[in-house]
């Protein structure tokens, strides 16, 4: 049974610990509460995925302690810089593209070279980023589609056991989501409309000209190689990306052991290490169930190079 805990320094401390260990925290922030693991560590990404039950493999906020920090993980412009210094700490999210000292690993961004950063209000989250001293990713403590928790006594009613640790920091003042800008390019884009309410003046005409679904606008990471699912054995100039003990030799094995967490924490990165000198791959059949649907999905969108929507 999950477990409620006061944010005293203590429990800050060993919650940070725990998250050290690769566990799932459940933290207030002004938004919602989020499902907080360790952005750098795959593993853990896979089993928050895992926990939340999510069907798809959507990028994820990294929650970062100050802008000096988030400074690592992402590049910013000076639409990026002025928006930071305007709301941070606040309900509001930025896509950058990708810093080269990032530590946010490829599952987390579901593979993608651009990445979202908030640094949350509340001072629970803060606190709990300081004593970690590094990126947390922190979707809402929920199961994916059911509705996102404002209470610590919401989070451990959805998420049960899966959560390994939570901490109250009360009702949380917002309740909503927070709202998403690409800085990508020069002109600032909204992806997601949130508890950051943007000046009109400045976003109008991209809303006029795209009226975008939220949370819809990132394309998602498709290899240039062609993809083949399902596929038994290689054939011709494929690589081949294996799963399961080998019966054949693999170019790479997502999980010898056939360890589907273990498959997820490695799909990214092994899809692009193959991708950077092979013209085509054959992927090993995955069973579908549990992380497995994500990782078909994934594996059946990077195939047919569509991109995808969010929840
Ligand atoms: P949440 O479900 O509140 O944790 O928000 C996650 C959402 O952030 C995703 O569903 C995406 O819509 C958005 N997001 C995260 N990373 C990126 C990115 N690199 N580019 C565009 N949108 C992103
Ligand atoms: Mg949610």
């Amino acid at each position: 049974m999950s477990r409620i805990y006061d944010p005293t320094s203590k429990n800050i401390q060993k919650a940070a610990e725990l998250l050290r260990a690769g566990a799932l925290v459940a933290m207030p922030t002004e938004t919602v509460y989020g499902l907080a693991c360790d952005a750098a560590n795959s593993e853990a990404v896979a089993r928050l995925y895992a926990a939340k039950d999510r069907p798809q493999f959507n990028p994820l906020i990294a929650h970062i302690c100050d802008l000096e920090t988030a400074k690592h993980e992402g590049v910013f412009n000076q639409g990026a810089l002025g928006l930071a210094h305007q709301v941070w700490p606040g309900p509001l999210t930025l896509v950058t593209p990708l810093a080269p000292t990032h530590t946010v690993c490829d599952l987390a961004r579901a593979g993608l070279s651009s990445i979202a950063l908030r640094v949350p209000a509340h001072p629970v989250a803060r606190a709990l980023l300081t004593a970690f001293g590094g990126p947390l990713v922190a979707p809402s403590a929920n199961p994916s589609g059911q509705i996102s928790p404002t209470s610590a006594a919401h989070v451990a009613k959805d998420m049960g056991d899966k959560v390994d640790f939570i901490l109250d920091g009360g009702a949380c003042e917002i309740g909503l989501e927070s709202t998403i800008i690409s800085c990508l390019s020069d002109t600032p884009q909204i992806l997601r409309y949130g508890a950051y309410q943007a000046p009109d003046i400045f976003f109008a005409e991209q809303d006029k000209r795209k009226p975008d679904a939220p949370g819809a606008l990132s394309r998602h990471y498709a290899p240039k190689a062609t993809l083949r699912l399902n596929a038994a054995y290689p054939e011709g100039k494929e690589a081949y990306l294996g799963f399961g003990p080998a019966l054949i030799h693999s170019t790479l094995n997502l999980s010898e052991a056939g360890n589907l967490n273990e498959a997820a924490a490695n799909l990214f990165h092994m899809l692009r290490r193959l991708d950077e000198t092979w013209p085509a791959i054959a992927v090993a059949p995955i069973p579908k169930t549990g992380l497995g649907l994500a990782i078909n999905d994934r594996l059946t969108r990077a195939a047919t190079r569509e991109s995808i929507s969010h929840d």
